[in-house]
């Protein structure tokens, strides 16, 4: 493992953590969640210690009403400090709005699957690819200190709803692409929850020996088959030491009822911190803010095992252990 895998915006932890509860969460529920009240989440986020919080997707609100407030959101969420501010863009010109609102970090996504790039921005992953190239350039020319850190989800990349098994070499052709086109990051996503640990270790110990050295490379795993944590733990054997996750879980699939969404933030700080790696969140304070998620979506179903139980008699954080 390289020193860019353990190389953070934060300093003192081990391993990353972002919530993606605000983005992958909510972009489902047709509850509009109300604008301060994403405000008020996104800053007991930074209070608790998260390192890097997605706060909308930048796309038209008549696709996705829930994100019709992104501009306020961000100039929000801009106001506060210590935690990275990042959203998603489908697209060239959610990259131009994002640049516009002085976004620190964008998180663009490419399919690996040729069938759900096209269902889901209507091109090919390499037209994809070409429109990334655009966004790098046009980031480039902004002022050096303007410029927002680029990643690139690998969506599908464990499996794919309308084709199924996705080849593992696929992902890594177009991680390839995409490091060409100087992305700053890879985030290798199962976004339907097909991975199991075994595929997942192999898979993320290939691109850490191919891109380990060139950008740092992150897991963005859902929940959906109850096999979201036990990725992680392989994930970390392969090296890797970034990790998307939902606070309580939120989220869901719009052709799955009833499945779970990304993995839980709080049991995932809770696996982390007993593994003996630092991630800089308060874990108690983790917890406290699924009353925020509550109050706003009465009807929506909050997971996590950690919340429920509470910790373990005389468990002690990776911090409180050192
Ligand atoms: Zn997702």
């Amino acid at each position: 493992m390289t020193d860019l895998q353990n190389t953070f915006s934060t300093p003192n932890i081990d391993v990353e953590c972002r919530e993606v509860g605000l983005r992958d969460g909510l972009q489902i529920l047709q509850t509009i969640f109300p604008t301060d009240e994403k405000l008020a989440w996104i800053q007991a986020e930074v209070a608790c210690g998260m390192p890097e919080v997605e706060v909308c997707s930048f796309v038209p609100p008549k696709l996705l009403p829930q994100f019709a407030d992104a501009a306020d959101v961000v100039e929000g969420a801009l106001k506060t400090s210590g935690t990275l501010i990042s959203a998603l863009t489908p697209n060239l010109r959610g990259a131009q709005t994002g640049f516009k609102l002085g976004i620190q970090k964008l998180n663009y996504v490419t399919s690996v699957s040729v069938s759900h790039n096209q269902s889901n921005v209507r091109r090919t992953p390499d037209e994809s690819v070409a429109d990334f190239e655009t966004i790098v350039a046009e980031r480039n020319e902004l002022p050096e200190d303007q410029r927002p850190i680029l990643a690139v989800g690998l969506a599908t990349t464990f499996g794919c709803t309308i084709e199924g098994r996705v080849d593992p070499k696929a992902a890594l052709e177009l991680g390839e692409k995409f490091i060409k086109a100087g992305v700053d990051e890879l985030v290798v996503a199962d976004t339907v929850g097909y991975g199991n640990p075994a595929e997942v270790k192999a898979v993320m110990s290939e691109f850490v020996q191919e891109f380990g050295s060139q950008v740092p490379i992150a897991n963005h795993f859902h929940d959906t088959r109850g096999l979201g944590m036990a990725n992680v733990f392989a994930a970390l054997e392969a090296g890797i030491r970034r990790f998307d996750a939902s606070l309580a879980g939120l989220g869901g699939c719009p052709y799955a009822p009833n499945a779970s969404g990304n993995i839980v933030m709080d049991d995932l700080v809770f696996l982390l911190e007993g593994a003996g790696l630092r991630t800089g969140v308060d874990l108690d304070q983790l917890v406290a803010i699924r009353e925020i998620v509550a109050r706003n979506l009465p009807d929506e179903p909050l997971y996590g095992m950690y919340a429920k139980a509470g910790a373990p008699k005389g468990f002690r954080t990776a911090s409180q252990a050192a």
